[in-house]
C-alpha cells in the first residue's frame, strides 16, 4: 500500500495527501476531485458552502455505507475490519444481527468473491491516491485497484440497477448509470492522470454489482472516443469553477437543489412556461 502520493506542485504549500487526509477539508480546498467537480457543476453555491463548512447535506447514509462496506472488503481484511468497528451502530441492530442492507451487501460482496473473471482482473494495488495537475487545477482520485504493469485499474461501483436507463439533460437521451453518475469523467481524469505518473496509457474499467436480490454484476469497459467529448466538458468547466472556488467570482445558485430551497427568496415572478427549464 502507498500511504502517501507524490506532489508536483511547488508554488503553494501543498499538503501531501495520505489516507488520513484524503477527505480532509483542507485537502478538498488544495485538491479537485472528481465529485467536487460534479458538485460545483450541478451548483456552486452549494458546493462552496459546504466546502467553507456552513452547510452539510443531508445524506442517506446507509447508502453510502453499503458502498464502502463492499469496498473496504476488497481492500483488504484489516480495513474491512476497521471499517466494522468504526460503523457498527449503523450495521449492527440491538441483537447482534446484521441490518437487512449489510446482509445483501455480503451478497453483493459474495457474488464477485466467488467470480472468477473478477478474481482474474482485481489484482493490483488497492485504494492508490493519485495526484497531478490537469486543465490548471491540482486533481486527487483514489483508485479502487491499480494495476501498473498490465496498465488498468478497476473501480468497483455498486448501483441500484446496472440495466436501468435513466434520462438524461445533459445527454438528451436515456443513459446508464456510468454517465448519469459521471462516471465517464472519473475514469478520464483518472486515466489521464495515471498516464501522467507512470508515462504509458492506461485502460479504465468498472466492476458493477447490484443492490437486487440476487445481485446483478459486469464488468465494463469503455471506448476511449467516450472520453473525449467529457474531457473537453472539464477544460471548458473548470476556469470558472476555479474563479468561484476561489473568490474571484460569486458563486451561482443553481435555483433547485437541496441547499438552494434551504436559502431561497423570492425576488420576481416565473411564467409557468419556465417552471420545468434549467432543472437537471
Ligand atoms: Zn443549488
Amino acid at each position: 500500500m502507498e500511504p502517501e502520493a507524490e506532489n508536483t506542485n511547488s508554488l503553494q504549500q501543498q499538503i501531501r495527501l495520505s489516507e488520513d487526509n484524503y477527505y480532509s477539508n483542507e485537502a478538498d480546498w488544495q485538491y479537485l476531485s472528481v465529485s467536487q467537480f460534479k458538485s460545483w457543476q450541478k451548483c456552486p453555491a452549494a458546493t462552496l458552502a459546504k466546502l467553507k463548512g456552513g452547510w452539510q447535506p443531508t445524506s442517506n447514509p446507509t447508502a453510502l455505507l453499503v458502498g464502502n462496506y463492499v469496498h473496504s472488503y476488497f481492500e483488504s481484511k484489516e480495513a474491512h475490519e476497521a471499517f466494522l468497528e468504526e460503523n457498527k451502530a449503523a450495521i449492527f441492530k440491538k441483537n447482534g444481527a446484521e441490518r437487512s442492507e449489510f446482509v445483501q451487501a455480503m451478497n453483493m460482496i459474495e457474488a464477485l468473491e466467488y467470480d472468477d473473471f473478477f478474481n482474474f482482473l482485481y489484482q493490483g494495488e488497492k485504494e492508490v491516491i493519485v495526484t497531478g495537475e490537469l486543465y490548471g487545477a491540482e486533481w486527487k482520485g483514489k483508485i479502487d485497484c491499480l494495476n501498473v504493469e498490465e496498465g488498468y485499474f478497476v473501480d468497483l461501483k455498486t448501483t441500484k440497477d446496472i440495466r436501468q436507463g435513466i434520462w438524461s439533460e445533459k445527454y438528451r437521451t436515456r443513459v446508464s448509470f456510468v454517465e448519469d453518475y459521471g462516471y465517464l469523467i472519473q475514469m478520464g481524469i483518472y486515466s489521464q492522470l495515471l498516464e501522467m505518473k507512470y508515462k504509458k496509457p492506461f485502460e479504465a474499467f468498472i466492476i458493477a454489482v447490484s443492490k437486487q436480490d440476487p445481485p446483478d454484476k459486469e464488468a465494463i469497459r469503455i471506448d476511449s472516443w467516450r472520453y473525449e467529448s467529457e474531457l473537453l466538458e472539464v477544460k471548458h468547466d473548470l476556469p470558472e469553477i476555479l474563479r468561484m472556488k476561489y473568490g474571484e467570482q460569486a458563486p451561482r445558485r443553481c435555483g433547485h437543489c437541496e441547499y438552494c430551497r434551504k436559502t431561497k427568496q423570492l425576488s420576481d415572478f416565473v411564467e409557468v412556461g419556465e417552471l420545468l427549464d434549467s432543472r437537471e
